[in-house]
């Protein structure tokens, strides 16, 4: 198929690797001249616009890093909608605030085009190996037409709902993912300012009833576990930035929801503090920087 894309960072390049690896031929955009050379290189056409992207393609992916971008590559006046035929599947991979899918898809539609929300859990390993978590808001149909496209850059692929709900999916999930985090890192600086060894206590906890992901797959302490950021000084994984930016995503809308999220409005405190602290580039684990020194 003959597949516009637009925004080729940390996952659209090894996304894009994935769908010419499956015999797709790419029409790539980003603002960074760079990384659309980058991609040239390997056999994709180069736009000079995200409405060039999409001029001629069967299909439109976009990953880009939040809702200003999206609203900016699809509704700006080189964007998306400019160039693209009715009737032509749009599919937004990025991490975005579920209103901003809704009104875009909204936009789409009156141009003649169906729009999928698909942002994606599995990180940079997971968009390399082609297994990411697509989690997909939209028509059934319209996800079921899109299925073998996400195949290749996906192994799970859900769909959740009407538009927007992908977003609702991924930056709930992210919400409890780093109100666990945090809740591990204190635990695991608390144990072991009063005298407990790291790794005996990880082991007590994932075997107890403080178990969770943070604690047995992803432990923020350093040496608790192999190959993970906390043992490599952070670098890495999933950045402090980035678990910011959805946080703020969760609180504002939870503010258009009127619906509480307590913890979730201070874990974006926290992680905006540890971003002030000047460690947002680092891998979101780091928070327990704020608990203990290095
Ligand atoms: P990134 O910043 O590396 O890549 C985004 C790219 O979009 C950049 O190259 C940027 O130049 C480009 N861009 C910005 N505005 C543009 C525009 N108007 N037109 C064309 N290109 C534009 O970000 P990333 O790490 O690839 O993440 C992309 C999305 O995926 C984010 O929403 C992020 O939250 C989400 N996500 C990231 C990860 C991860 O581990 N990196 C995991 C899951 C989800």
């Amino acid at each position: 198929m003959k597949i516009g894309f637009v925004g080729l960072g940390h996952m659209g390049n090894p996304m894009c690797r994935n769908l010419l690896k499956h015999g797709h031929t790419l029409k790539v955009y980003d603002v960074v001249p760079e990384l659309v050379r980058k991609l040239a290189g390997k056999g994709c056409d180069a736009a000079a616009s995200a409405l060039e992207a999409a001029r001629g393609a069967e299909m439109v992916i976009t990953m880009l890093p939040s809702s200003p971008h999206v609203r900016r590559a699809y509704l700006g006046d080189t964007g998306v909608l400019g160039g693209v035929a009715p009737g032509t599947p749009l599919v937004d991979c990025s991490t975005i605030d579920p209103l901003t899918a809704r009104d875009v898809a909204m936009e789409a539609r009156a141009k003649g085009c169906a729009m999928l929300d698909a942002p994606v859990s599995g990180g940079v390993g997971g968009a390399e190996a082609g297994t990411l978590t697509f989690m997909v808001g939209g028509e059934a149909r319209d996800f079921e037409a899109a299925r073998p496209v996400l195949q290749a850059m996906g192994k799970n692929l859900v769909h959740c709902g009407p538009s927007g709900n992908g977003q609702v999916a991924k930056i709930c999930n992210n919400l409890m993912l780093a109100i666990g985090m945090i809740a591990t890192a204190e635990g695991m600086a608390l144990a072991t300012k009063l005298g407990m060894d790291p790794k005996v206590f990880a082991a007590i906890v994932n075997t107890s009833s403080g178990r969770c992901w943070s604690s047995d797959t992803y432990n923020p302490y350093p040496g608790v576990l192999e190959n993970v950021p906390a043992s490599r000084d952070y670098a890495g994984g999933f950045g402090a930035d980035l678990m910011l930016k959805d946080l703020t995503l969760v609180t504002d809308a939870a503010k258009s929801a009127q619906q509480p999220v307590l913890l979730g409005a201070l874990a974006q405190q926290i992680y905006q503090k540890h971003s002030a602290d000047g460690h947002g580039a680092k891998d979101f684990s780091s928070v327990i920087l704020q608990y203990r020194k290095p």
